[in-house]
Order: C-alpha cells, then sequence, then structure tokens
C-alpha cells in the first residue's frame, strides 16, 4: 500500500494565522487558527499546533504552499500563491455550486466571481478602507468591551437598533463612545454596528454583481450578526461552512497537494 501523502497550506493574514494539513488530497488532518497575522510568531505557532494536532513533523509534509497578506515572509514554502487564487480552489471545493464568494478578512473585504468549474473569472476588493472589514468590528468590539466571538450572540439578543452614521471607522468609533456615555444599549449598538458593516459590503457585493448562490469565507463569517445583516441586505441566505476562516490556508493545501501530484 501506498504511503499516506501530507501536504500544508498556510494562510498568513493581516489579523489571524491559519494552516490546514491535508492527507491525501481530500482528508482533513488538521487545522489551526492564532489570533496574530503576517509578522508575529502567529505563522510559525499555527504550523506547530496544526503539526501537533495530526501527530505529524515537519519531515513528514510533501508540499507546502503559503498564501495570504504576509505570504513572501513565509520561510518554508515550496510554493506562494495569491489570496484569491487560494480562495477559490477553497470555496470550490467547499461549495462547488457557488459562484459568488464573499471573503471578509481582517483587514479587506473580496468578492470573487467563479465559473461552473471553480475558476476565478472576476472580483472586486476593498483594501482601502476599515469600514466593511474585521477591523471596524475589532475596534467596535474593544471600545464595547467585548470580544469578537460575542458580537453575534448580542446581535441575537437586541430588541432594536441603533443606527451608526458614520462609515469612517474613526467617527464611528467616536459616535459609539458618545452613544455609551449616554448609557445606550449594548446590543442595540452591536446590531447598528453589524447593519453598516453589511451596507458597506452589500455595496462592493453588487459592483461585481451578485450571482447565487453566493458562498461566505473569512473570519468575519464567524460573527452571525454580519451574517443577519447581510442576509437581510442582499435577499439572499450566504452558504458558510466551518471551515470559513480556514478557506485560504484550505485552498491553499489543496494547491499544494496537486503540485506534489505533478
Ligand atoms: P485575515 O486573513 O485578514 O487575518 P481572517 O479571515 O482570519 O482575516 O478574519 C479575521 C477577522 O475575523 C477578525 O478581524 C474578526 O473580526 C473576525 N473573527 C475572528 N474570530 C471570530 C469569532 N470567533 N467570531 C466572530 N468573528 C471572528
Amino acid at each position: 500500500m501506498a504511503a499516506d501523502i501530507y501536504t500544508m497550506g498556510v494562510d498568513l493574514g493581516s489579523t489571524a494565522s491559519k494552516c490546514l494539513i491535508l492527507k491525501n488530497g481530500t482528508e482533513i488532518a488538521a487545522t489551526s487558527t492564532v489570533g496574530a497575522g503576517a509578522g508575529t510568531s502567529g505563522p510559525d505557532r499555527a504550523v506547530a499546533a496544526a503539526l501537533a494536532q495530526a501527530g505529524l513533523v515537519r519531515g513528514d509534509i510533501a508540499r507546502v504552499t503559503a498564501t495570504g497578506y504576509g505570504r513572501n515572509s513565509f520561510e518554508g514554502a515550496d510554493d506562494i500563491v495569491s489570496e484569491l487564487s487560494c480562495h477559490a480552489i477553497g470555496a470550490h471545493a467547499v461549495f462547488p455550486q457557488a459562484r459568488t464568494v464573499l471573503d471578509i478578512g481582517g483587514q479587506d473585504a473580496k468578492v470573487l466571481r467563479l465559473d461552473g468549474n471553480g475558476r476565478l473569472q472576476n472580483f472586486v476588493m476593498n483594501d482601502k478602507c476599515a469600514a466593511g472589514t474585521g477591523r471596524f468590528l475589532d475596534v467596535m468590539a474593544r471600545v464595547l468591551e467585548l470580544d469578537v466571538s460575542e458580537l453575534g450572540a448580542r446581535d441575537a439578543l437586541a430588541e432594536e437598533t441603533i443606527a451608526i452614521s458614520s462609515t469612517c471607522t474613526v467617527f464611528a468609533e467616536s459616535e459609539v463612545i458618545s452613544q455609551l456615555a449616554r448609557r445606550a444599549d449594548i446590543n442595540a449598538l452591536v446590531r447598528g454596528i453589524h447593519d453598516s458593516v453589511a451596507v458597506r459590503t452589500a455595496s462592493l457585493v453588487r459592483r461585481l454583481g451578485l450571482e447565487e448562490p453566493l458562498a461566505m469565507t473569512g473570519g468575519v463569517a464567524r460573527n452571525s450578526g454580519v451574517v443577519r445583516a447581510l442576509t437581510q441586505a442582499l435577499g439572499t441566505v450566504p452558504l458558510i461552512s466551518p471551515l470559513c476562516q480556514l478557506n485560504g490556508a484550505y485552498g491553499a493545501a489543496i494547491h499544494a497537494s496537486k503540485k506534489s501530484k505533478e
């Protein structure tokens, strides 16, 4: 019997480092997400955690593909592949029917158009403004003394919405601080914050044109409040997998597996 082939995808994001190990190109052997991105110890810690989870050492990995914002700074990659390519590969593997992929990460948001074979046909991106990205949510969570992982539950508990009128993250932060000083309801503020992210993101999706089904990837897809607001803003329920934040790493590991067979 042939020995198992392990490949690794490493996604060095702006905010989080993700690593995924694939066995024989299809079976997920391990995943890890570390809340520290490119330029920190995050990537190395993510790799070490995934190897430990799979019970492997670096020498057991046949091929490594790096992607993400800090992909060029990763030592030990056999291939370096753009985020757009890896997100397209990952999303198509999880949801082959998806025609539009919305990825919201810590520092940017991108919308990809895929054809029926998962090939990237077109994309639009916001990497100029923090509004409509994970950074906006991270800033607001800090002001509200919440963890980003709590925002979804707070949104679900809200009985009303306090709309955030500023689109600029810095001004919106001041707006939330002044609302807090007036003892505004935190859950209603969280809902307003999610609506604000959804309005920005929905206009990015419309710039490319929404072809359904829509899949959502990136760490912000873990926030059920943003998903609620986007579903309302776009009029469609996005497909989201539990691997959403690992989508780029998944695509990278699939890429590494294909390369190892060549
Ligand atoms: P990047 O690749 O740019 O580092 P990610 O796709 O990893 O970004 O997404 C990071 C963002 O995901 C954070 O800014 C945060 O807002 C959001 N996020 C991370 N973990 C969670 C969680 N448990 N619940 C809700 N949101 C989360």
